[in-house]
């Protein structure tokens, strides 16, 4: 709740408030950027489903409570628990239910937390739905780079940028997610190729330090999904490549040599020598 009620005071927040106060919030948003995204689809799922007469959504009447407890039986997350990414089955079966009319809500709200778990096929059968669906049904895509989606969904949905959340400056967040993927999934030379390229970029230690804190938060994350906590910012394609093709010691060892080269950022060394030796203690870890 407490970083919804930080989103509420964003501008993104204010947009959907006043689209929604016209009558003319969108049937189709895209939430993309590096912000709360899930928080802006809860948000605007409120709008969809709020009763409130004066502000909306008000967040406070009893559509909005069930919307923010996870509990409304028209605000539908999209999800395929089973598959790497989400099978045509599940957008199919999605299509039918959305010709369903709502069960109590004014609107049937579809959302899709991760858009890029959207294969193409999938794209192409929910294209058609956002054209041409039943007036009461609502897409909501998150999808932190909007060129997961198709051109052609693109083109139909507004899209609302999202700033990056308070402290974490996208360039590092984005360079500290990269490091983890390549943890997962990439090669000695692919991690040797990313170090060379941070060292090619000159970076301060202080930007060095904000990336290995980031990437440190972010196996934190997976290290606690794997014991059963609910990942809150990770995006669950690098949550999934995490946690199935590391080890809990692997994820724990990074974070712990992270943390140590983190601190080693403060003090007066260079950031050549810093990566290099971080470059090769990581490798005997994988
Ligand atoms: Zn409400």
């Amino acid at each position: 709740m407490d970083q919804l009620s930080a989103f509420t005071k964003t501008n993104t927040a204010a947009r959907i408030r006043a689209a929604a106060a016209r009558g003319a919030l969108s049937h189709a948003l895209i939430f993309s950027g590096a912000g709360a995204r899930a928080d802006a689809a809860r948000y605007a799922a409120c709008a969809f489903e709020c009763t409130s007469d004066s502000r909306r959504p008000c967040l406070s009447c009893e559509p909005c409570r069930k919307v923010l407890a996870g509990i409304h039986p028209d605000v539908i997350s999209v999800r395929d628990p089973q598959h790497r990414e989400i099978a045509i089955d599940v957008v199919r079966d999605m299509r039918a239910d959305a010709f369903i009319r709502p069960n109590e809500g004014a609107r049937k709200v579809y959302v899709f937390e991760d858009c890029s778990l959207l294969t193409e096929k999938d794209q192409n059968v929910l294209l058609k739905l956002v054209e041409e669906g039943p007036a009461y049904a609502a897409f909501l895509f998150c999808a932190e780079n909007p060129a997961s989606l198709l051109q052609t969904i693109r083109s139909r949905c507004v899209e609302l940028k999202l700033a990056p959340a308070d402290g974490a400056d996208p360039e590092s967040s984005d360079r500290a997610q990269e490091l983890c993927r390549l943890l997962a999934v990439g090669s000695a030379a692919d991690r040797a190729a990313f170090f060379t390229g941070l060292e090619n970029a000159k970076l301060a230690r202080e930007e060095v330090g904000a990336l290995l804190a980031e990437a440190r938060r972010l196996l934190t994350e997976a290290l606690a999904s794997l014991y059963g906590a609910q990942s809150g910012t990770l995006p669950r394609a690098l949550a999934q490549d995490l946690t199935q093709r590391l080890t809990k010691s692997q994820i724990l060892g990074t974070i712990e040599l992270l943390q140590a080269y983190q601190s080693d950022c403060t003090y007066n060394v260079g950031v050549g020598i810093l990566l290099g030796g971080l470059a090769a203690q990581l490798e005997e870890l994988f």
